[in-house]
């Protein structure tokens, strides 16, 4: 009796933070999680930067300089490039946490500024570089992105973003207390329990800040085999800063001083790009390989 009723409190106090997050208001830059609403629309969307300009203050100068590029709906794009290139402001103009000073930003076919707000953001999940977990147990982490979702939806995620080694591992599976005073995910799991958040909700754009610190080659794998079962639904945008994951891409876009230096894939951009292949080498290569033997 004891043990139901802590797990009551459990659930009851994880209930009241979903209840709390979907009560805010359209949400601030710091809480744009992956606890939206499902889009209404399902299927993942194209997305189109057409001479974009934007500063972020008038003052000062531009982030980004006629900045263009397409996304194909259901591909993957990796953002590459020096830091300040502008890599994570692409993410916070595509959710309209700034408008362009100038120029178009399309998703679907349609100017972002004909969406509602509240429509724009529940189509996009932000997975940031070092996702958190709330604590109370994984399955409410995961019921988080959906607290309507079946047993068989969340057994489903959790399939597909590669938890079940992990889930058959806690002791107590999916009820098994995680994040403050639970057993400690570690990055590599707490990115794929953002990922299964992902798979429950089907944004149609997954925007992905990947983390700096190193995961294993394993975690790695798995992060890169999970995106890929998302194309069916859903656009994903990565700010890369592993090679592995670069070279899944369906297209690189190598960025510097606010607009495109390159873009294409890794084999033509070691020859076309003198920026990408010295990122490359220095910023992305984590292990001893040479880049080429990676192609
Ligand atoms: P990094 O790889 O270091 O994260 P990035 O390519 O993602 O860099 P952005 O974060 O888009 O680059 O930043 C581009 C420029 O805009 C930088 O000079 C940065 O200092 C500036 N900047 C970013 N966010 C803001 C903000 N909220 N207000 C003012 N300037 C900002």
């Amino acid at each position: 009796l004891v043990q139901a009723i802590s797990q009551l409190q459990v659930g009851a106090a994880a209930v009241a933070r979903i209840h709390q997050v979907d009560t805010l208001p359209i949400e601030s830059f710091e809480l744009r999680k992956e606890t939206r609403s499902r889009p209404a629309q399902p299927g993942p969307a194209g997305i189109r930067f057409d001479k974009v300009w934007f500063g972020y203050q008038d003052t000062t100068a531009a982030v980004h300089r006629n900045l263009s590029f397409q996304i194909p709906a259901g591909s993957t794009a990796a953002f590459v490039g020096p830091s300040g290139a502008g890599k994570s402001t692409v993410f916070a103009l595509l959710e309209r946490f700034y408008e362009p000073d100038a120029g178009t930003i399309t998703i679907g076919g349609r100017d972002i500024k004909e969406w509602k707000l509240r429509r724009l953001r529940s189509m996009i999940s932000y997975v940031e570089q070092d996702a958190p977990v709330l604590s109370g147990s994984l399955l409410d982490n995961l019921l988080l992105a959906d607290a309507q979702a079946s047993s068989t939806q969340i057994d489903d995620a959790v399939s597909r973003a590669r938890l079940s080694a992990l889930v058959d591992r806690l002791p107590d599976g999916l009820d098994t207390l995680v994040g403050h005073r639970g057993t400690r995910l570690s990055g590599g799991e707490r990115q794929r329990v953002a990922i299964a958040r992902a798979f429950l909700r089907r944004p149609r754009i997954l925007l992905m800040d990947e983390a700096t610190a190193n995961l294993d080659a394993i975690n790695e794998r798995f992060l890169i085999e999970a995106l890929d079962d998302l194309r069916d639904s859903t656009t994903v945008l990565t700010i890369a800063h592993r090679l592995s994951t670069v070279v899944a891409a369906d297209q690189i876009i190598v960025m510097n001083n606010g607009t495109v230096d390159a873009a294409g894939s890794h084999t033509d951009l070691l020859s076309a790009s003198d920026l990408y292949r010295t990122l490359a080498q220095t910023q992305l290569l984590t292990t001893d390989e040479p880049v080429k033997e990676i192609a």
